[in-house]
């Protein structure tokens, strides 16, 4: 199944292939600032599986991995692993913003207090082991 997705000015278009290796909501300090927003709910996809048209732009929030942008209207699309392995997409950038559906929660121990989880899915304090 081919799901299509952008940013807010429409510069930047994707699509994706098939279904996500996984679909996480990520509660971690580094992608609440990366974000500006109070997590990060992604899915996880092989970047074989993604197309991206138009231009980005990137920086490195760790090591191991680069966020991605739209350099016109600044939205937050991607958070690619610069080792190549995978690319998580924002949900909100979906085009169908119910295309997929997380999982569960990681790092939920740096998750401000006042987001309160309690839609029964696993919650992890770290990455899930
Ligand atoms: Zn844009």
């Amino acid at each position: 199944m081919i799901r299509e997705g952008g940013c807010l000015c429409g510069a930047v278009r994707f699509t994706t292939e098939g279904e996500p290796v996984n679909v996480r909501i990520c509660h971690c300090r580094r992608c609440q600032k990366a974000m500006g927003a109070p997590f990060f709910a992604r899915a996880l996809f092989d970047p074989k599986a993604v197309a991206i048209q138009g231009e980005v732009a990137s920086y490195s929030s760790s090591d191991t991995l680069d966020r991605v942008f739209c350099p016109a209207c600044g939205t937050r699309l991607f958070s690619r692993r610069t080792n190549g392995t995978a690319i998580g997409i924002a949900l909100a950038a979906f085009d169908d913003r119910n295309a997929f559906v997380p999982t569960e929660h990681i790092w939920v121990s740096e998750k401000p207090a006042w987001v309160t989880v309690q839609d029964g899915l696993p919650q992890y304090p770290e990455g899930p082991t």
